[in-house]
């Protein structure tokens, strides 16, 4: 999301010469479409946000993948780039802000201890850091 927020506020001032200024409601588009992009790879957690929204998907990538699995992963970002790209076509600024949400997601999770398995299928672990982390109720958290 950090990223994405980076890139619209910079593109919103005309400073990006590939990027036309963007309109106030174009600028809220993209940092809607950002943090979407943002909580989506824990769609494989169904007590996260994105997994209480769609608990059915959820259940199912959990199932298949396990949490920090497939939707952790380069593969992912990529399978979501195609959706979006192939979905709404005629946004695909939209498309690529949704998806650096996701990759910006994918590099704060390598700062927790688990790491992520960037190159899913390969079960190689991708970390920067060993933060532990809690949530706000107390309870460890690793999403
Ligand atoms: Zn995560």
């Amino acid at each position: 999301m950090a990223a994405a927020a980076i890139i619209t506020t910079v593109s919103a001032r005309g400073c990006l010469e590939f990027l036309p200024p963007l309109s106030t409601p174009a600028v809220f588009g993209s940092f809607v479409a950002a943090m979407i992009g943002s909580i989506l790879p824990d769609i494989d957690q169904p007590t996260s946000m994105v997994g209480k929204t769609l608990p059915i998907i959820s259940r199912l990538m959990r199932g298949a993948f396990g949490h920090r699995g497939f939707c952790h992963s380069l593969l992912f970002l990529a399978l979501i780039y195609g959706i979006t790209m192939t979905l709404f076509s005629s946004m695909k600024f939209y498309a690529l802000v949704l998806c650096l949400g996701a990759g910006s997601h994918l590099l704060f999770d390598m700062f927790n201890r688990p790491g992520i398995p960037l190159l899913w299928p390969l079960k190689i672990q991708f970390r920067l850091a060993k933060i532990k982390t809690e949530s706000q109720f107390g309870t460890k958290r690793s999403c």
